[in-house]
């Protein structure tokens, strides 16, 4: 299949990428200034604030700097309203809850996932950032393969889930196999069972990528195609994950990697909250799990793989998520 031909851009999000940049940009200053002093038993916190320190001496903020914090509230509430409006709607509201919680989360008296869950805000910002279309690549590889063995890494709450599917079921057709839904954690399951009640030959199971998943159940499994959307840069070692996807994949199998690959920094604000952020610390990624894409050709070659068949940014740089 010739991918990049197949693999086409979709969105455009130059219309509310600079308006997040700047609403990151305020909610950092305010952090900094607000957690200055403040002491935290939570280890990767420390990382947290080193890394808004370093990145606000990395941009030139001094128009934002000025703003005194009453003024910042007034402009992140008047941006979060601006952005509203648009595509990114969601993505404001994940930054704006970080903000608004932002000291309590720091000395560990609310987790940020509790701040993330509620009302959704999780689900619909990783809906939100995973956008790429595929559909084209999707009916090809199922025209030339029929009966899919698909696997899904890192499901988690199923936004990329809900997107291969619809594409894996044009009419009333099904043209997959089988569809095996996998997460480090079986606590996702029960939604993505009620979520995905109307789709057939679908099965959900445990698979943690960092380790060999021949002793987690998935000994000779391979799969025509592995999806992993944003989970293998939240592991320690990308060699270990990459060749542990490796193993799963049929020789003829195909790796469709959604990553991170962002100019704008307002993920790192809303993610770095979370421990899983810095588990590539030991992994050259100290600063930021992500990786761009020669790396990612580096290591994917390292782990096995051929260099990748197509690279495709979901928006025009610097817009790209
Ligand atoms: N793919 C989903 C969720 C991305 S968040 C989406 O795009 O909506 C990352 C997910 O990876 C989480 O659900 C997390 O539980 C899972 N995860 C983290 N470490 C993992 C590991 N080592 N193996 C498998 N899944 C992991």
């Amino acid at each position: 299949l010739d991918v990049n031909t197949l693999i086409k851009p979709l969105i455009d999000r130059s219309d509310y990428t600079p308006a997040l940049t700047e609403l990151s940009h305020l909610c950092m200053i305010y952090t900094q200034r607000v957690i200055a002093e403040l002491e935290t038993p939570i280890s990767h916190m420390h990382k947290y604030r080193s890394w808004i320190d370093q990145h606000l001496l990395s941009v030139d903020l001094r128009s934002l700097q000025i703003l005194d914090n009453t003024a910042i509230e007034q402009r992140v509430k008047r941006l979060v309203d601006q952005v509203s409006q648009t595509n990114g709607a969601h993505l404001a509201v994940g930054i704006e809850a970080i903000f608004n919680n932002v000291q309590r989360i720091f000395i560990g008296e609310v987790e940020p996932l509790d701040v993330l869950l509620a009302d959704d805000i999780l689900p619909n910002v990783y809906d939100a950032m995973d956008q790429c279309d595929v559909s084209r690549f999707i009916r090809r590889l199922s025209h030339s393969k029929p009966n899919l063995r698909i696997l899904e890494i890192g499901a988690g709450t199923g936004g990329s889930t809900a997107n291969l599917l619809k594409l894996l079921t044009p009419g009333n057709r099904t043209l997959y196999k089988n569809y095996t839904f996998t997460d480090i954690s079986s606590g996702f399951f029960v939604a993505a069972k009620d979520r995905f009640a109307n789709y057939s030959n679908l099965e959900y199971a445990t698979l943690d990528i960092s380790k060999d998943p021949s002793d987690q159940g998935f000994d000779g499994r391979k799969y025509d195609l592995i999806l992993a959307t944003n989970v293998i840069h939240a592991t320690a070692s990308l060699n270990d994950s990459l060749s542990n996807v490796r193993k799963l994949l049929s020789p003829t199998g195909w790796f469709l990697l959604h990553e991170l690959t962002p100019t704008s920094k307002w993920v790192n604000y809303i993610f770095g909250t979370l421990a899983g952020w810095w588990y590539g610390d030991a992994d050259g990624r100290s600063d930021e799990p992500y990786i761009g894409l020669e790396r990612w050709e580096r290591e994917l070659k390292t782990a096995g793989f051929r260099i990748p068949d197509a690279a495709v940014l979901d928006s025009d740089h610097p817009h790209q998520l």
